[in-house]
């Protein structure tokens, strides 16, 4: 399933400006692209000395170009990037240079300052763009928060020391892995020239990362001594590329572009997928089971194609049918949180027999995976409202709202659930927890304004 998630710090929410877009920028989730992106960045960062579980990959919906590492070792990157980036080579570059910086602790002076403005980093959880669309107002203002939040992480600005520094490194790691860094060169390159020409200002990425001709140089002459430089991707690596571009040009783009770049005579899988994504958002059911069904009969092992004929069919209203496709899913890729929490949803949703117990089994088992994620927090809400366990609904709204940065939501919730708990239980302690931390932010935000 492709979507977009929201990730809110909270305290950012004292401080709102709502002229912002707000549809502009927020976290994607896909188990998909995550799982790709992880076998580009994982072997990089093991050859940087980094623990990749250490280390969070953050995919945002922003067409601009741009990648920046925030909060320690938190990588960011923009759809924009993924989407111009035009070989494997070129995106594992960026990534081993962003890397660069990690190692070489560049970001520990934007660390400090998002930690000060931001207390507890990342207070990661959110709903999507199809949640806003279906109406959680609520919503628009963590939403907010967090573009704002973004667009103050990624104003650090490197040195040119750091930016020259995280280059070698970024091939050395790649020399490492013995892969080719002639990605890493001519996307500089290539983002040098069009800077020349006074485009790549433009470019978010290259006002943090400023650009020098003989920065690049000197990057040159260092890819070049690995004698790597012509070994080619791999036909997995390519494949793996188009994947990510077509559900991202599908689920972003208007139609118009989806097809200018995938027309109905490509019958390729990454075209057909594009067009089966571009026609779920343009709510032309039709259209996205042919492609969806095409594709399966092509490749009937494969997880994802599953999953989006589930969420196809679930967000058309057609819930028993969306049943088998996500437990198809689940079977062909145990373990992944994204695809059990949407198998949670179209069984809680039927409510049969068992289904809303399987649906809750499922919901905690992403839920140690993904403690903070509040698409299955107001799931499991659901599916406790609907066995009569009031407190424990209510306290799960409560969670579901923390994790967006809803404070005065959370502390409503925590409040109701701390009446009827059973006292001296995790779950009564877990509802504390969460009354006193938005109690002491009410407050805070308190001051705040009356010191306005
Ligand atoms: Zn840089």
């Amino acid at each position: 399933m492709l979507r977009s998630f929201f990730k809110a710090a909270t305290l950012a929410l004292a401080s709102l400006a709502l002229s912002l877009p707000a549809m502009a920028q927020g976290f994607i989730r896909d188990a998909e692209i995550e799982a790709i992106l992880r076998e580009y960045t994982d072997p990089i960062l093991e050859a940087a000395g980094l623990i990749p579980e250490d280390v969070g990959l953050f995919l945002i919906g922003d067409p601009s170009l741009n990648a920046f590492v925030a909060g320690g070792q938190r990588i960011h990157l923009n759809t924009g990037l993924i989407i111009r980036t035009e070989t494997p080579g070129q995106l594992k570059g960026v990534i081993a240079h962003e890397t660069g910086h990690i190692s070489g602790a560049h970001g520990a002076r934007r660390a400090a300052d998002f930690a000060k403005s931001a207390r507890s980093g990342y207070v990661s959880i959110g709903l999507g763009i199809i949640a806003l669309a279906a109406g959680a107002p609520e919503l628009g203002a963590a939403l907010i928060a967090n573009s704002r939040q973004l667009t103050a992480l990624s104003f650090f600005t490197h040195t040119r020391a750091q930016e020259s520094s995280a280059d070698q490194a970024a091939v050395t790691f790649l020399e490492r892995t013995g892969q080719s860094p002639a990605g890493l060169v001519e996307f500089f390159e290539e983002f040098r020239y069009q800077e020349v020409l006074s485009e790549a200002r433009r470019f978010e990425y290259f006002r943090t990362h400023p650009l020098a001709s003989d920065r690049i140089r000197s990057l040159r002459a260092r890819a070049e001594e690995t004698g790597l430089m012509d070994v080619p991707a791999t036909e997995r690596e390519l494949a793996q590329m188009a994947v990510m571009h077509a559900k991202l040009i599908g689920f972003l783009e208007p139609p118009v572009v989806v097809y200018q770049r995938y027309p109905e005579t490509d019958t390729s899988e990454p075209a057909r997928y594009a067009r089966a994504i571009s026609a779920m958002q343009s709510v032309d059911l039709g259209k996205a089971i042919i492609e969806i069904d095409e594709l399966l009969e092509i490749n009937p092992e494969n997880p994802y194609y599953h999953e989006l004929k589930g969420q196809i069919l679930f967000e058309f209203g057609k819930i028993e049918d969306s049943i088998e496709p996500n437990r198809r899913a689940v079977e062909l890729a145990p373990n992944q949180p994204l695809l059990m929490i949407s198998y949670a949803r179209s069984i809680i949703a039927r409510g049969g027999e068992g289904d809303v117990e399987q649906g809750e089994t499922l919901l905690r088992q992403s839920l140690i995976a993904e403690p903070d994620n509040a698409f299955a927090w107001s799931e499991l809400a659901k599916a406790l409202d609907k066995q009569g366990r009031r407190y424990e609904a209510q306290l799960a709204t409560a969670e579901r709202s923390f994790h967006i940065g809803d404070v005065v939501s959370a502390n409503a919730f925590s409040l109701r659930a701390i009446q009827g708990l059973e006292p001296n239980t995790p779950l009564m302690r877990r509802a504390r927890d969460i009354a006193a931390v938005t109690d002491s932010r009410l407050k805070e935000n308190r001051r705040y304004y009356r010191g306005r």
